[in-house]
């Protein structure tokens, strides 16, 4: 039984894994590289061929874990791919959006080769490849248990990441011996706002593990969503437009939950339109309102009251060119429209019409990756060129960083401390001081872990290491202390960045009396979980 990790090692994109069970070979998500070198690493020859694979599993429709399987498709597999219900009808769109965007690019960069004397681009796949990849989605229940291929079992656990997210619990069967992996996927904090909460897991002899904020803390959902309010709350006093530029899965829904919500509280009481311009938009909130059930307890009383979370009222969805146009006449106005880095899409017209404007308002409610125009306005470039205009930047730009669907440092160690056996983890999908930083705090929960390279092989074997009643016996002791002194320390770390930031309140004395207590306490905590390590060889031996 092996497992290779064939992406997302020592990145956040390109997720995939091979699994190998006798003569059975599944892959769990085949995603788009993004970002560095991304051209070169979607066209490199597949590792392996592609009809020899039985099945695809997917944790989720995010092209950084879907991107690639109609090239796969494209390629000659033939097997089934398999998804939460959800999920296969968010990927419909995705790639159908994926296949026109490489359309559009291919277009163009054959127009500039052309010029040039050289040969047209090919897209990595065209939008009938996609239609024809779509034929072998095959959408299933969470919770229910089934084969993908023989010896390989599958069930889907709420990963509260986005809308039919899931955790793989996958039991490989040979020669009468078991098991058991469990793929985290892209895994959702875990106070949820519109997902559920991620699935309770507490036994597998690997886990693999996102770590895409393995290194950091993402401030509170209440923080975030008054900061939100205040700005809005501010441009509507202002009489400003306002563009939000947005992921239109998942992202765009929590801003249309958040304007729900602040109108019903009667804040947002002025007759301000909200346009979504994004006819993928649209598409996705249908999705989104279709599985509602799936969705939080939080969500569920809202609709129970009445209410439809992703609909605001005064709420337009505009799909035309011209319509989407036509609100540059619109004084008064929140805008919210893809791409959520701006690196293309709707979003880049409105910012070229408003971005001189000192009154219009630009918020950014996701991470904008290095490179993007996002980025570079969040930076404080003030001076831009856009579509063939130079624009003086004058607007205001405000980012808030808490509506994160990932977990954050904190929340990752917290699923982690859930498996009560003794399983080692495999930390993938993060930036390698994320990555690492993960591994470590998993160490220091007494787990194993390590982080894979690219194309990394793992001979799987039953848990060799403690017998696990007798890590159950310790579990109950260990785990819980052990992440309440990582979040108390991770508080102090907090506490002590939010003093320094209002310099009046911290001077240097206390900053560094701050610090040793923190370090004091790091101190007593690595020392207690040696002294636990002893006793855990000691049980073992
Ligand atoms: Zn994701």
């Amino acid at each position: 039984m092996i497992l290779r990790v064939l992406g997302a090692a020592g990145e956040v994109t390109g997720s995939s894994y091979l699994l190998e069970v006798g003569k059975s070979r599944v892959i769990v998500d085949f995603g788009l590289h993004q970002g560095r070198h991304e051209e070169e690493r979607n066209t490199a020859p597949l590792p392996f061929a592609p009809n020899s694979i039985d099945a695809v599993v997917l944790t989720h429709a995010h092209l950084d874990h879907t991107g690639r399987v109609p090239l796969l498709v494209k390629s000659g597999f033939r097997g089934k791919v398999f998804a939460t219900s959800p999920t296969v009808e968010l990927t419909q769109v995705l790639w159908k959006d994926s296949a026109h965007i490489m359309k559009e690019e291919a277009e163009w960069r054959s127009r500039k080769n052309l010029r040039k004397g050289l040969p047209p681009v090919e897209p990595l796949y065209s939008e009938d490849d996609v239609e024809q990849a779509l034929q072998f989605l095959s959408p299933v229940s969470y919770d229910d248990i089934f084969e993908v291929a023989p010896g390989i079992k599958v069930r889907c656990r709420d990963a509260g990441h986005i809308l039919g997210s899931a955790n793989l619990e996958v039991w490989l069967q040979e020669n009468g011996e078991e098991v058991k992996l469990v793929f985290s996927g892209d895994l959702g904090p875990q106070d949820t706002v519109m997902e559920r909460n991620p699935a309770h897991i507490e036994s597998a002899d690997y886990v693999i593990i996102e770590s895409t904020y393995g290194d950091r803390l993402h401030k509170t959902n209440l923080e975030s969503r008054d900061e939100f309010r205040d700005v809005l709350l501010d441009a509507v006093r202002q009489k400003s437009k306002v563009l939000i530029p947005t992921f239109v899965v998942d992202r765009a829904q929590r801003v249309l939950y958040e304007i729900m919500l602040l109108q019903k509280e009667g804040g947002l009481d002025e007759k301000i339109p909200i346009f979504f311009d994004s006819p993928m938009g649209v598409k996705a909130t249908k999705i989104y309102e279709k599985y509602l059930p799936l969705l939080s307890r939080e969500i569920q009383e809202q609709i129970q009251q009445g209410n439809n979370p992703f609909s605001p009222d005064r709420l337009r969805y505009v799909s035309g060119v011209e319509e989407s146009r036509s609100i540059n006449d619109v004084r008064q106005a929140i805008v919210l429209a893809g791409s959520g880095m701006c690196n293309g899409g709707r979003i880049i017209h409105h910012l070229k019409h408003n971005l001189w404007d000192p009154t219009c308002h630009v918020v950014f409610v996701g991470y904008q990756a290095v490179g993007t125009l996002g980025r570079r306005l969040v930076e404080g470039e003030t001076y831009l060129k856009m579509a063939g205009e130079e624009i003086n930047v004058k607007a205001q730009l405000h980012t808030i960083n808490g509506f994160s669907a990932h977990a954050d440092r904190r929340d990752l160690l917290k699923w982690a401390g859930n498996f009560k056996n003794s399983p080692m983890f495999i930390v993938t999908h993060g930036e390698p001081k994320s990555s690492l930083a993960l591994a470590e705090g998993i160490k220091e929960l007494g787990y194993r872990a390590e982080v894979p390279a690219p194309g990394q092989e793992f001979r799987l074997e039953q848990g060799r290491d403690l017998a696990p009643a007798a890590v159950d016996s310790l579990g109950e002791i260990v785990h819980p202390r052990q992440i309440h002194q990582e979040d108390l320390l991770a508080e102090m770390a907090d506490i002590i960045a939010a003093l320094q930031e209002e310099e009046n309140l911290l001077s240097p004395e206390m900053f560094s009396l701050l610090e040793s207590s923190r370090t004091l306490l790091d101190v007593v905590r690595k020392s207690s979980l040696e002294e636990v390590g002893r006793t855990r060889q000691g049980v073992s031996a």
